[in-house]
């Protein structure tokens, strides 16, 4: 079974086409800067073989349109005719409340997920109009929607209230809803996978580190905590993120600084994180060049970040009383060796002590710790394209 997995942004389609026997991707490719000048696909196929393609890009019909002709094109596709393509899977970013799984496409469904656009005004519209157009340009293929969001509707009332008048979780909806589910999930599963034991007989922590930066507790199976909130600003800070920080700053500096809500945002979301500390970049790799270099605002956002996944490891110990696993995916986690060994340094309390041979891998499935420890710590890159596919077949086949 072929499964295309579509991952539509503002401005953005990222996709994917997934062979289901194989659970391989046959080939990918990014349409970007739709709408604006200079807009372009990169395409890949599996052999290798690469188009870039510049090309005149009016709106997100006109991407898909093109990226189906390079996905059926006889040198560079994998199918002959677009029909062989039995289903699509959309990664949707927030289900608010209403989804705890991934769903089967309808018109109510459309419905439903315009009634979310507020909690998501960012990736919730592009999500939604990327549906309607694979249903228009694929009207043979099931649509499912693959939430962000879904994994995380298990955690408990008392972990997702934020302790605000409760009449605006009733009025709003605001709440910790938790991102990177699919991710979570993912690897989490396969955490389990490689030590050989049963997802639901274990306590794992999932740090998906990348230019967003989230942590899990999943708790035999489910997630009952997460660092992200109402939304992705929040837990740890990112590359130009904040993340937590005094919620009594933001009126402050709104007074100060003469800021609209717009405009505060906008600083708490680009230009904050360790870009914002360091004054240098987002790039992880550039901040520890500037470190080995002597930056001593690099070394600080460097520290920080490493300070605050320390601490939430600790904290959803605490809340599962106790570990068995903690795993590195994301950007950062599958390929930051020294960034790992420091998060995971003083944590024989725990049960983890590193070895640092072990440890020296990225971008591949590897157990970083020592044998015989109590806690195990490990990478697993992250394939949030698969866990999409393989939801989207579990639904199709049903
Ligand atoms: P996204 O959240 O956009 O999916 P990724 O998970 O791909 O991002 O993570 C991207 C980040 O990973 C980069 O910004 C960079 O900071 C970090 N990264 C990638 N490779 C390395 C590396 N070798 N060492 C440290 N950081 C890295």
């Amino acid at each position: 079974m072929l499964i295309l997995v579509v991952n539509c942004g503002s401005s953005s389609v990222k996709y994917k086409l997934m062979d289901m026997k194989e659970e391989k991707a046959l080939l990918s490719g990014l349409a970007e800067r739709i709408g604006l000048p200079g807009s372009r696909i990169k395409h890949k196929k599996n052999d290798g073989k690469e188009l870039q393609l510049e090309q005149d890009l009016p709106d997100h019909k006109a991407a898909l349109e093109k990226i189906i002709e390079c996905i059926t094109d006889k040198e560079y596709g994998a199918v002959n005719d677009i029909s062989e393509i039995a289903a699509v899977g959309h990664r949707v970013v927030h289900g608010g409340e209403k989804f705890n799984k991934a769903v089967l496409i309808n018109e109510e469904l459309i419905d439903t997920l315009e009634s979310l656009y507020e909690l998501a005004p960012l990736h919730n519209p592009p999500n939604v109009l990327g549906i309607k157009t694979c249903q228009e340009l694929m009207p043979h293929a099931p649509q499912v929607g693959v939430f962000d969001t879904a994994f995380h509707q298990t955690i408990p009332d008392y972990a997702f209230n934020y302790a605000l008048p409760y009449e605006y979780y009733e009025k709003y909806g605001i709440r910790k809803y938790g991102f990177h589910g699919t991710s979570h999930k993912y690897v989490s599963g396969r955490a389990a996978a490689i030590l050989g034991k049963p997802l639901t007989d274990l306590k794992v922590i999932v740090c998906h580190l990348g230019n967003g930066s989230s942590i899990t507790a999943v708790k035999n199976g489910q997630s009952v905590d997460t660092t992200m909130g109402f939304t992705p600003l929040a837990g740890l800070p990112m590359g130009t993120r904040s993340g937590d920080i005094d919620p009594a700053i933001v009126p402050f500096l709104m007074e100060k600084e003469n800021l609209s809500p717009e405009e505060v945002s906008n600083i708490m979301n680009k230009k904050s994180g360790v870009l914002g500390v360091s004054g240098i970049s987002s790039d992880f790799r550039d901040l520890e060049n500037a470190q080995a270099e002597g930056n001593k605002r690099a070394e600080l956002a460097l520290n920080m970040f490493i300070y605050h996944v320390k601490k939430w490891i600790g904290a959803f110990s605490a809340a599962m009383g106790g570990l068995d696993v903690v795993v590195f995916t994301g950007g950062i986690g599958e390929n930051a060796i020294d960034l790992r060994a420091k998060v995971l340094a003083d944590m024989s309390y725990l049960g983890i002590e590193v070895d640092s041979d072990r440890n020296n891998v990225r971008g591949k499935e590897a157990i970083i710790t020592k044998e015989g420890c109590s806690t195990v710590a490990m990478v697993v890159p992250t394939n949030e394209e698969l866990m999409i596919a393989k939801e989207t077949q579990a639904l199709v086949i049903k």
